[in-house]
């Protein structure tokens, strides 16, 4: 069967208010005071303003709009909206227009006293604010509700902080720009008026049958499962990864394009990942602001299509134990907007003293703020892959690859870098394939922080976490190298042998940040303590990063985040981690309580009468095998008593407690480990139950019936 092709190119865009539809819809001079705003920031006058959003209005009606919000992202890291319709009051004659004001445009005042706030906001004085982010553009948004006009904008308490993902994002990109600008001055470039940091977030799931998915309490509340014996195949045979995809699958897949072209979203690459039931959409790179509200829709239609195909979409790091997890790999890169991009290396990069500056620079932040880089990546859910059994470590290095490294060391060993390895050709050994020319640099998988070609990979992020904070700290740590280089370096008497001493300098002292082995062999966990590289292993233990006096005078000489507002997103942190542990705890004492112990008892029941029937009927009969099963499956159900009863007890204590970092550990290091031993007997009685009785799908059942 093959459905009606879809012209991508008429369809692409077609709920964006883009550029093209302003100038389209725009007086000219209207626009042109639109693009200046957008281009190099300032404010729209109030006329102006009332003339974007009547334009933006009509448009959307056109599309079947019959409410506009503003978009926003608050701090539990997914986005909000608010809907309010366009009607009007009807004139005397029962009349009524739809209209909206340029005010409602630039500026909205939801009641925001139930977000998160960390004491930034007392109830009492719950004012936010959300205010316009021209920068990224108005689109439709088409569902069960209708059509909403979603205008993306920040969040901002009466005061004037921060409240949302998109604020500091925002204040970090102006920064990065600022000292970007300041470091390609130096090389004579004066054209460049504005430097952008560019981001492609490759986005991991899992689709699983959403009626299988409505029988797991455990994926309906905490996103991912609490029990579960392994399937007896996994992901050992490498047959799923890049495997041919199933079609079911791959008509969600095209479903999801649609949508995601339609929103100006350029998806881009589509494959099967290595877990079974897991995938992996990327786009292709944006513009940061862009490319987080993106994200945000990306996860979002994943989620809203799947159920039109009966599936469901998880997003979590974690959904199954024994599988692989699911990451975000954020690929970020800094431009010029007169086309250069910073982070290319060229054809020789030992010549190319710029490109040699930057590196040393991001090495030099990767290095000073690595606990604030793994600080960023850090969520509930990644705690099951960063410094688990999984990848990447939670150890914070960078990759460089062959190529670089090797100018690297010629840096730091001589103070010159004479020669550039260069990428081979790469012979095939058949006469009628082409032979390629190698890259100079390999890929290395299981870095946390590689540089592929042109751009570093961020691979630590978490599937489900909005990428604003990674990319917030990036840019922040980034903008205080440049910064701190370029004023070195505008006083230099002599900026040839200043920039080539500055270069020799960052590398040799932050050198140790490069590692170009294995980031998971055990030998390297030794190998970073002896670097003094840190490992930190949870998200509790991050935490404090944020408020060290580095990060604090970091993020204030910057105005990305104020002291106060660092201490309120540490709070919210900790709160969020010791909810959503909590509800975890309660959702396995409820499943375990009420589904998995009575199944258990069933079992045990009848075993208990086949060997009683089977005696009764024959005394000599052997009934050892029952009976010996009757006996392991008592003692693991007396086990998960037990455990059911500790979980219990260590969760009451927990929610009991104060919160903040002493409630969240007690999650981490008492509830957690109470979990762990509630989950093994009972997943051990799921492989001697009988199916019939077990009450909820198995691993196999979900990962491999889609
Ligand atoms: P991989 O081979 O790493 O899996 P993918 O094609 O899946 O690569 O994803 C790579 C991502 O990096 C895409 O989103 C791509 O658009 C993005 N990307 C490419 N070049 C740049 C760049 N200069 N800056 C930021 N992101 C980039
Ligand atoms: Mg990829």
């Amino acid at each position: 069967m093959c459905e009606k092709a879809v012209n991508v190119e008429a369809i692409f865009n077609e709920n964006v208010f883009t550029m093209g539809k302003m100038k389209e819809r725009l007086p000219r001079k209207v626009y042109a005071e639109v693009k200046n705003v957008i281009d190099h920031g300032g404010e729209l006058s109030p006329a102006t303003a009332d003339v974007v959003a009547k334009a933006m209005k009509d448009w959307a009606v056109e599309l079947g709009a019959t409410h506009y919000t503003h978009w926003f992202q608050p701090l539990t890291g997914i986005t909000a909206e608010k809907h309010d319709s366009f009607v009007t009051n009807p004139d005397a004659e029962g009349h009524m227009l739809m209209e909206f004001s340029g005010k409602e445009l630039i500026k909205g005042e939801p009641d925001a006293s139930s977000f998160p706030s960390g004491g930034l906001r007392a109830t009492f004085e719950a004012r936010g604010y959300t205010a316009w982010d021209c920068t990224s553009p108005a689109f439709v948004k088409k569902d069960a509700t209708g059509a909403i006009l979603c205008i993306p904008t920040a969040f901002c308490s009466y005061k004037g902080e921060a409240l949302d993902k998109k604020t500091p994002l925002l204040r970090s990109m102006e920064a990065l720009s600022q000292q970007a600008l300041r470091i390609v001055r130096l090389f004579g470039n004066t054209e460049a008026a504005k430097v952008t940091a560019s981001v492609g977030p490759e986005q991991e799931y899992f689709l699983v049958d959403r009626e299988l998915y409505l029988q797991r309490k455990d994926l309906i509340y905490a996103g991912r499962t609490l029990f579960g014996a392994p399937a007896p195949k996994g992901q050992e045979m490498d047959d799923h990864y890049f495997g041919v995809i199933k079609e079911r699958i791959g008509s969600y897949m095209k479903d999801l394009n649609e949508e995601l072209w339609k929103l100006g979203i350029s998806a881009k690459t589509q494959h099967n990942e290595v877990a079974p039931a897991q995938h992996e959409l990327a786009p292709i790179f944006n513009t940061a602001n862009i490319a987080v509200d993106h994200n945000q829709l990306v996860m979002e239609t994943m989620k809203k299509v799947a159920a039109r195909h009966g599936l469901a979409c998880l997003l979590h790091e974690k959904p199954f134990a024994g599988v692989n997890g699911s990451g975000k790999h954020d690929n970020w890169s800094i431009c010029t907007d007169n086309g250069v991009n910073m982070l290319d290396p060229g054809d020789t990069p030992n010549q190319n003293i710029q490109f040699l500056l930057v590196l040393a620079c991001i090495i030099k932040a990767v290095d000073v703020h690595a606990d604030l880089l793994r600080q960023s990546a850090s969520n509930v859910g990644n705690d099951h892959r960063l410094g688990a059994n999984e990848a990447p470590p939670a150890i914070i290095s960078m990759f460089l690859g062959e190529q670089l490294e090797d100018v690297v060391k010629q840096l730091i060993e001589t103070g010159e870098a004479a020669s550039c390895k260069e990428g081979e050709r790469l012979y095939t050994g058949v006469s009628t394939l082409p032979d390629l020319q190698k890259d100079a640099t390999d890929r290395n998988r299981t870095s946390p922080f590689a540089f592929t070609g042109n751009k570093f990979e961020f691979r630590m992020v978490g599937s489900s976490d909005s990428i604003a904070s990674p990319n917030t700290t990036l840019n922040a740590i980034v903008a205080e190298a440049f910064c701190e280089a370029a004023d070195l370096l505008e006083q230099a008497e002599n900026f040839d042998i200043a920039v080539h001493d500055l270069i020799k300098e960052y590398l040799t002292e932050h050198q140790r940040i490069i590692f170009n082995g294995n980031g998971y062999a055990e030998e390297w966990v030794a190998e970073a303590e002896r670097r003094g590289l840190p490992n930190i292993k949870s998200m509790v233990d991050s935490v404090k990063s944020l408020t060290t006096e580095k990060a604090v005078k970091l993020y204030e000489k910057f105005h990305i985040f104020t002291k106060a507002e660092l201490e309120s997103r540490a709070e919210i942190l900790y709160e969020t981690y010791a909810k959503a542990i909590n509800i975890e705890a309660m959702t396995m004492i409820d499943m375990a309580g009420k589904q998995l112990i009575p199944s258990v008892i069933s079992y045990t029941t009848e075993l208990a009468a086949s060997i009683s029937a089977v005696r009764d009927a024959c005394e000599a009969a052997d009934v050892s095998a029952q009976t010996e099963l009757l006996l392991e499956t008592s003692s693991l159900l007396a086990e998960s008593k037990k455990a059911l009863g500790t979980l219990k007890t260590v969760t009451a204590e927990a929610v009991a407690m104060e919160e903040g970092e002493g409630q969240a550990r007690a999650y981490h290091d008492r509830v957690m480990p109470a979990m762990s031993a509630l989950r093994a007997p009972l997943d051990k009685l799921e492989m001697i139950v009988d199916k019939e009785l077990w009450p909820i799908p198995s691993y196999g059942d979900l990962t491999f019936e889609v």
